[in-house]
């Protein structure tokens, strides 16, 4: 039996304040009653600010995955050509998701911890004028990267072209603007910025992707976002609700929008400013250097040719009780990866850097938390 504080610094799950475990305990109310209703329509108000959008925002039972499956087989129909750009883990699942539908995909595929330049999708585009959709992630939480999603909007948007982005790791971690940037299909899960334990996923449609999918009449028979639409519209969802998960979101958001989502985005960038600097004055290398192309949920840092990162995150886990992750597929066992979104502040990511100095091969010396705490006030 230990007595110390496990911290989960993890890219999902993320750690699930007492004010929403709490508000999950208690007895459930019944998903076809009023009570439930007035949940339902408080929530739906609050993700429409959280996606910045007018449109509705469809909850679903499912893992994050569940989202992207649905906007894969509720837009489009076997045999459209569609663009997924990929450099990362969850690159991937786009293209698995897509092929899985059937669809025929053209693949811009970059190395993982790239970002892509809004002018090479352009092109592409321009190359193939059949292609009609766009899949990408706005934050690929397999390396950090950033990619330019309000940019790509910008050209799919003028085009006959859906873009569809997947935000698991960016909605309420950094600033997304749906309607403004011209996103046709926008989804999250509630494990991760939501700081809710996994099970929901949330998606939501711009009106010309409301009009397609309007059109399909052979879509997926549990992730149905016309019928989920209307009974979004009625406060229920179509299938028994996840009640538990949709009471604890009714704090989450509330929590978020009472501290201000402004602020919620201003601590995470502190946050990610504070795990950079810690790293760097730990003598690491950071796997994404370039300004604007990392993101703000988790920061991943190199390890040196020769050192393996799976023993330097089961030490800080046994030692120091601290969970960090490796890098995924290709970059598995040379990056480690530090998350910092959701219920996560200053003190876990001192903790968290503390924990990963005593757990590398060679202890560095020098004033990495002073220098990571005094980045944490600059930015804030
Ligand atoms: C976590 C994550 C997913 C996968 O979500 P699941 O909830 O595990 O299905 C997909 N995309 C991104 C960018 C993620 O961070």
């Amino acid at each position: 039996m230990s007595i110390q504080a496990t911290r989960m610094l993890t890219p999902g799950p993320t750690p699930i304040p007492d004010r929403i475990r709490l508000a999950m305990a208690e007895p459930i109310p019944h998903h076809r009653k009023d009570v439930f209703k007035q949940i339902m329509a408080e929530n739906e108000d609050m993700l429409k600010k959280l996606f910045a959008t007018e449109m509705p925002v469809i909850p679903l039972s499912s893992s994050g995955t569940g989202a992207m499956t649905a906007a894969a087989f509720n837009l489009f129909v076997p045999g459209e050509r569609v663009l997924v750009a990929t450099a990362g883990y969850f690159g991937e699942r786009w293209v698995d998701i897509v092929k899985s539908r059937g669809l025929d995909p053209v693949i811009i595929r970059k190395p993982y911890g790239s970002s892509f330049d809004p002018e090479e999708i352009r092109a592409a585009l321009d190359d193939d004028p059949s292609i009609c959709g766009v899949f990408m992630q706005i934050s690929e939480t397999s390396t950090g990267a950033l990619h330019p999603v309000k940019e790509v909007s910008a050209i799919t948007r003028e085009r006959d072209v859906l873009m569809i982005a997947d935000g698991i790791s960016a909605i309420s971690i950094s600033p997304v603007f749906m309607d403004e940037w011209g996103i046709d299909c926008l989804l999250t899960g509630s494990q991760k910025g939501l700081m809710l334990p996994p099970g929901m996923s949330f998606i939501a449609l711009s009106p010309r992707a409301w009009e397609k999918a309007e059109k399909i009449s052979q879509q997926c028979y549990y992730f149905d976002l016309v019928a989920e639409r209307k009974k979004c519209a009625e406060r229920q969802t179509h299938y028994t609700s996840p009640i538990s998960l949709i009471v604890g979101l009714n704090e989450a958001l509330k929590m978020i929008f009472e501290f201000g989502l402004d602020n919620v985005y201003r601590k995470q960038w502190a946050l990610t400013q504070m795990t950079r600097a810690g790293l760097t004055a730990m003598g690491q290398e950071l796997f994404i250097k370039e300004e604007g192309r990392y993101t703000w949920g988790l920061t991943s840092m190199a390890l040196p040719k020769g050192v393996s990162a799976a023993p330097i995150v089961a030490k800080a886990y046994k030692e120091f009780g601290v969970i960090l992750t490796t890098g995924q597929a290709d970059i598995k066992d040379s990056v480690i990866r530090v998350a910092h979104m959701g219920w996560v502040d200053w003190g876990d990511i001192t903790a968290g850097l503390h924990a990963l100095a005593m757990s590398l091969p060679e202890q560095p010396k020098g004033a990495y938390l002073e220098a990571a705490l005094e980045a944490y006030r600059n930015a804030l």
